[in-house]
């Protein structure tokens, strides 16, 4: 078998800013990705105001630049989807399980990132898909003059607003504290419209609807008053939750985070981790990229001991 010099995990912003870095350092690696389309959660976003140098840029825009960026540098990808790895410690091969092949490499960078989490409330699950979603971006057309409410405070619950008030006749901002947690920019930006009623300290209950979505049920946690809203669509931003069940056991984890600091070494030798699926204090794309030269950096060193 092909024992690659580097096996990057994950092709968002973290494993395709690490596979540009690696072939860059002539490291002979093999990028595997899930899905097809690179690029991950910031292909669901509508518009990046924060990476620098490219003011406004489409997030599929952004996350297609960063895998032409690596093809041109020759990078090499697989299709599948990991299960586990096999590891015998520092200096040892590691074995990558996929659910369609086995891959060995001398070093190894898990840049999975994250995915959206659940609110857990009833109604929410039978109707995704039919007025329940968690991408405005890929939804948002299908509610154009329809009434809508977004879940959550933070950047992405506030970014889903903002592109939904375009096209929805109203959206309601349901968050449970009296405070967003999102960026100061967009919330000034949310603010100034129109259509959008924020919903304070207030959480959700219920998802009703026969087929469909017709109404929300909500809750005021500080005054117990409850309110249903008629809507046709839920869209829930209530935060991410790591892509890491794959690496139980292999790595320090807390909450679900791999434990790695700036140079995204975790606690198994020859094993980094980068982008979302780190702990660290800034999910955004331009720390996931960081991240990204940081393990290949980190690796080459490794690399060179071994
Ligand atoms: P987040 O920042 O963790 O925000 C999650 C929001 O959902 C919070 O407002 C939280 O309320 C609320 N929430 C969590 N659980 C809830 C529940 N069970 N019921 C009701 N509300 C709940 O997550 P995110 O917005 O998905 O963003 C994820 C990461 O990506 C963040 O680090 C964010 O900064 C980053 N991001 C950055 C950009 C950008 O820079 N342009 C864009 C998108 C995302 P509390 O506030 O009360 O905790």
């Amino acid at each position: 078998m092909n024992v690659y010099d580097l096996i990057i995990i994950g092709s968002g912003p973290a494993g395709l800013a690490a596979a540009i870095y690696a072939q860059r350092a002539k490291l002979n690696t093999l990028v595997i990705e899930k899905a097809m389309v690179s690029g991950g959660q910031v292909l669901n976003t509508y518009e990046v105001d924060n990476y620098p140098g490219l003011p406004g840029i489409g997030g599929y825009d952004l996350g297609l630049k960063f895998r032409e960026h690596a093809d041109k540098l020759g990078a090499v990808f697989a299709e599948d989807d990991v299960v586990r790895v096999e590891d015998e410690g520092d200096g040892k091969v590691k074995r990558v399980i996929g659910q369609d092949h086995t891959y060995e490499a001398r070093a190894l960078i898990i840049a999975t990132g994250a995915h959206h989490r659940l609110l857990g409330v009833p109604g929410e699950e039978r109707l995704s898909g039919s007025g329940v979603s968690y991408c405005a971006t890929c939804d948002g057309a299908f509610f154009r003059n329809k009434v809508t409410a977004v879940i959550g405070g933070g950047d992405v619950a506030v970014e889903d607003a903002i592109f939904l008030a375009r096209m929805c006749s109203k959206v309601y901002v349901v968050h449970r504290r009296a405070e967003l947690r999102a960026a100061k920019s967009l919330q000034e930006k949310l603010f100034s419209l129109d259509n959008v009623e924020m919903v304070w300290d207030s959480v959700a209950e219920e998802i009703c609807g026969e087929n469909r979505v017709e109404s929300l049920k909500l809750s005021n946690v500080k005054t117990g008053e409850k309110r249903e809203i008629s809507l046709q669509g839920v869209f829930i931003a209530v935060g991410i939750t790591p892509e890491s069940q794959a690496f139980e056991g292999l790595v320090d984890m807390e909450g679900g985070y791999i434990k790695a600091g700036e140079d995204c070494l975790s606690s198994a030798p020859g094993i980094f981790a980068a982008g979302d699926v780190r702990q660290k204090q800034l999910r955004q794309i331009i720390t996931a990229a960081a991240d990204g030269a940081n393990a290949v950096t980190s690796a080459e060193r490794y690399l060179m001991k071994h």
